[in-house]
């Protein structure tokens, strides 16, 4: 027996296109949307990350602007920029490629940026209407594919037990926030590196949805069978069977699957999904700088 694949390249494909006749909606009425992606130094995951992005915008006619900053750039100097970019109308998104420098304040910098052009979903405003209940907003790329995923999956989660593993602000609390929002109606344990037992609290679930960054650490023993697993953890782990060296590995056992109903891969499961709610928040935020609600 074996998971079903929870395949992310897929969905974001669906996401994708339904997002193209409202790139030519906005097109039609003279706005092109355009995403302004601003990364500092020169850590090689990141730029691997902000490329996709690019190339997304490329994909979807979506314009987009590249700002590439030396790693010894001023905190005052980044700051600079994204007020450059908050006043510009042409500007629809602004996004500030995570991890930032050891010598800048990342939350300051997330505070700055115009709630409206939040196409990550970090400032507090946003992320306040988030646990307001108010899911109808720019919300976090990563935790809105991941429930978009288990819709395209058709996944039954009203009065289903879901358990996040991890409480970020980016992925885990954000996550637990929709799973338990009015509409999805799930029942949410979040644990975290303190939680003891958390094989148990596993057991318990019929969703469980892992953002640790633990290389499989989520076994097959600590599931339910017939579980729906979404892995979002993405590590480097050794391979010498690799030319390079190593391999992607997600939070989850690939062993799962033997007892999961659905399983996302690592790769192409929830990554490509990040950047396909990164492409619809750009949409979403050009279409409501025309005064248009969005979708
Ligand atoms: P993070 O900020 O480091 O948070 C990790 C969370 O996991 C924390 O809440 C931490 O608990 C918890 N944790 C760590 N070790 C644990 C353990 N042994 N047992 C239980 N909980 C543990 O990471 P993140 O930004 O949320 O990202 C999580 C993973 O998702 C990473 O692998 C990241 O690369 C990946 N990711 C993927 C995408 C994508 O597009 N696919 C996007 C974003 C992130 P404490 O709070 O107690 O420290």
């Amino acid at each position: 027996m074996g998971a079903q694949l929870l395949d992310g390249k897929a969905c974001a494909a669906t996401v994708e296109q339904q997002l193209t006749a409202r790139i030519d909606q906005l097109r039609n009425a003279g706005v092109t949307p355009h995403l302004a992606v601003i990364i500092v130094g020169d850590d090689p995951a990141s730029h691997v990350y902000v490329n996709a992005k690019i190339r997304a915008c490329e994909r979807l006619g979506v314009q987009s602007t590249h700002v590439a900053l030396p790693s010894d750039t001023t905190e005052s100097d980044l700051v600079e920029q994204v007020e450059a970019l908050n006043g510009r109308e042409d500007v629809h998104g602004i996004l500030v490629q995570s991890p930032l420098p050891t010598h800048m304040d990342e939350e300051r910098i997330t505070d700055l940026i115009d709630p409206a052009k939040d196409v990550d979903g970090f400032h507090p405003a946003n992320l306040g209407r988030l646990v307001q209940g108010r899911t109808d907003g720019l919300l976090p790329c990563t935790p809105h594919g991941v429930m978009k995923m288990l819709e395209w999956a058709k996944v039954e989660l009203e009065g289903k037990r879901a358990v996040v593993l991890g409480r970020s602000r980016i992925v885990g609390m954000p996550a637990a926030l929709l799973l338990a929002a009015k509409g999805a109606d799930a029942t949410v344990t979040v644990v975290h590196s303190r939680t003891v037992d958390i094989g148990d609290r596993c057991r318990e679930a019929d969703i469980v949805v892992a953002a640790v960054g633990r290389p499989m650490m989520v076994k097959p023993e600590w599931l339910k069978p017939g579980a729906v697993v979404v892995d979002v953890g993405i590590s480097r782990v050794e391979d010498d069977t690799r030319e390079r060296g190593w391999r992607l590995a997600g939070d989850v056992d690939p062993n799962a699957a033997a007892v999961a109903s659905w399983l996302s891969p690592v790769p192409g499961g929830v990554g490509p999904m990040t950047i396909a709610m990164l492409m619809s928040n750009t949409v979403r935020a050009a279409e409501a700088s025309m005064g248009s609600p969005g979708q």
